[in-house]
């Protein structure tokens, strides 16, 4: 084969983002990128094919990973065409002559990433294909004239060449695409019609009302099971199953109802619920008697519907509106009343250590459990129990401590205490937490801290549509702290010593910043994780226009009443905050915790969970109190 001629140019991003701007356009992409091949092969097992998804500027790409250099030939390949991805990315060896495995794979329709050294002569490029090179700080881009061999070496040197001319021509990433809600639809219709009515309804009369999720430009993964649910006011609610097709719209599902027999606006929740989770509530008003129908969404964890599949292993959520909340565990839907549901018990009289003897740990967590009981016979009034060990969603705003809901019957007065308070309490014997408790008796007024939700499940609690993991960048994770000046200094300090002996120092940076310079701080920051020391209510709102990156926000106190600037304006991935004040030296040890976890892959809420197990075996329970803001399965790297 003969060498190629290029048309080459500059760009500004990275090889993967231009790469996800080329496919499916160009069939093969030739890049000499390793922090690229770092995020794509990240876990990736020696001698095994495996599938994963990089987010980049243009959009997230799905690539099936193979690294041929742990194969000595192509006979020795497993099969790559049936793991799951848009793109195949490989990594080239020198081994063996790779030229006609790649040609076969583009031939089946799906683009080829190959990576290679910025030296290998790769043969079968041509006009399908692009090459991709670095000068920094461009990347460069090659786009052969015809069909030969090339090699990213070459292109550099001639992007060289331009720019020493200044004859270069850049090439502009797309801007990404805006996604477009998926439209969910509530029309009115008399029975038996086959087109909706617009106006008001009769009072005292049946009627059907019709819910239909639209049709999305993002095509599902696969057909999705969902559940409709409508809860009129004074009406039973009512569920009827239904499957989103993979592309599409879905079939219009039907309720029957009859209006109230007063002329009022009739007020009620449509949730469309993925398994046991509300995935989209939607405000309905009918117009009984008079004025106009009204729909308006309070919520939603996707924007698409794409992204739900994974949702599947929840068992439970709790959708709270106002004083109200839908309780559900995969069946019916049912209303209960939150009046006199609280936060946890308030805890004073820690020690230096942050804990407490085993007598005062064990009247704590009898407080919290006294509590928890009551909030959980609220909960299931037919004493139902949630399946321990799963994910449970709680949705909507509120004041409520879901980690303390306690699911053994508790009352005040004496009690007997299982021997897990023992063993994982202060100076017990600890060791990994099993994922039930291994003492059969719990019998009478028994306290255990495997009846806790946050120490026996993981608790989600997310503000909106979810992110799966923040950002990646080709290094190890970065916390960004920022401290309130006016803050005392001494708890300051112990709260970053508290953290440091977590993380590695050079992963950490810090600056002192007041209350009001904060949003114009934060706005340039781009680390994976904003940690923020400030006490209760000195903090307002953030007016930040979308971080490209969305990190982690973690806060010292209490912080919900920012939970919807950060998530749904800012663009952060999740935030974690006390319920409670706390003390700062507490809220370092908890962070520096949380973050070891996270930093080491683990998803945030079993990161929040083990915490709580860990400041357990302090004697300290405030670990109860500590909310996750995110999808439980968010992960930093
Ligand atoms: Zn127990």
């Amino acid at each position: 084969m003969a060498p190629v001629e290029f048309t080459v140019t500059g760009g500004e991003g990275s090889p993967l983002d231009f790469a996800a701007a080329f496919v499916p356009g160009k069939s093969l992409v030739v890049l000499t990128d390793p922090g690229g091949w770092a995020l794509v092969s990240k876990g990736l097992v020696p001698g095994h094919a495996a599938s994963t998804t990089v987010a980049t500027r243009v959009r997230a790409l799905k690539f099936a990973v193979l690294d041929l250099r742990h194969f000595s030939s192509a006979s020795q390949l497993p099969p790559i065409t049936d793991v799951p991805g848009d793109v195949v990315a490989l990594h080239d060896t020198r081994a063996w002559d790779t030229t006609s495995l790649v040609q076969a794979l583009r031939g089946l329709g799906r683009p080829v990433l190959l990576f290679t050294a910025v030296h290998t002569w790769v043969s079968g490029v041509d006009s399908a294909s692009v090459l991709m090179g670095w000068s920094a700080p461009h990347v460069v881009l090659a786009v052969p004239a015809g069909s030969g061999e090339g090699r990213v070496e070459d292109v550099v040197w001639q992007f060289r060449e331009l720019e020493r001319r200044r004859l270069v021509r850049y090439t502009a990433l797309p801007e990404p695409v805006v996604v477009e809600d998926r439209a969910v639809t509530v029309v009115v219709a008399l029975p038996g019609a086959t087109e909706g009515i617009a106006g008001t309804l009769r009072p005292g009369a049946e009627y059907e009302v019709w819910v239909h999720v639209g049709a999305h430009a993002a095509a599902l993964p696969g057909d999705l099971e969902l559940r409709a649910v409508l809860g009129m006011s004074g009406r039973e609610v009512q569920a009827e199953s239904f499957v989103l097709p993979a592309e599409g719209s879905s079939p219009w599902v039907s309720f029957p109802v009859t209006t109230p027999y007063a002329s009022v606006p009739w007020a009620g929740e449509l949730v469309i619920y993925r398994g046991a989770v509300p995935v989209h509530v939607q405000h309905v008003v009918l117009p009984v008697g008079a004025g106009e129908s009204q729909s308006r969404l309070r919520f939603r964890l996707s924007r698409t519907f794409a992204d739900l599949a994974p949702l599947s292993s929840r068992v439970a959520s709790v959708l709270v509106l106002g004083e109200r909340a839908l309780v559900a565990t995969g069946g019916v839907p049912s209303w209960i009343s939150l009046d006199g549901a609280g936060a946890l018990p308030p805890v004073s009289g820690l020690d230096p250590w942050y804990g407490k003897d085993f007598p005062s740990y064990c009247a704590d967590l009898a407080a919290a459990a006294v509590r928890g009981a009551a909030l959980h016979g609220m909960l299931f009034p037919d004493g139902a129990v949630v399946r321990r060990g799963g994910v449970i969603t709680v949705v909507g705003q509120t004041k409520v401590s879901w980690a303390g809901v306690y699911d053994l019957p508790f009352a005040d007065g004496p009690y007997r205490v299982c021997a897990s308070m023992a063993r994982f309490g202060p100076f017990g014997a600890g060791g990994p937490v099993p994922s039930r408790c291994p003492d059969p008796d719990h019998s009478g007024n028994v306290l255990c801290p495997f009846g806790f939700w946050g120490l026996s499940s993981v608790l989600e609690h997310p503000p909106g549509p979810l992110a799966w993991r923040v950002a990646p960048g080709a290094r190890p994770v970065e916390v960004a702290l920022s401290v309130d000046p006016a803050l005392d200094r001494t708890l300051t300090q112990r709260h970053v010593a508290e953290l440091m002996s977590f993380l590695p120092p050079e992963s950490i940076s810090s600056a002192y910043v007041s209350p009001s310079g904060l949003a114009r701080a934060l706005e340039d920051e781009r680390a994976d994780v904003v940690h923020l020391v400030y006490d209760e209510g000195v903090l307002e709102a953030v007016d930040i226009d979308a971080w490209p990156h969305r990190p982690l926000v973690v806060t010292t106190s209490p912080s919900a009443d920012l939970v919807d600037a950060f998530v749904n304006q800012a663009g952060a991935a999740g935030v974690i905050c006390p319920e409670v004040p706390v003390d700062q030296g507490m809220a370092g040890w908890v962070s520096g915790m949380l973050l070891a976890r996270l930093a080491e892959g683990m998803p945030a809420g079993e990161a929040l969970r083990r915490a709580r197990w860990e400041m357990l075996g302090r004697g300290n329970v405030l670990g109860l109190a500590y909310t996750l803001h995110a999808g439980a399965d968010l992960r930093l790297r």
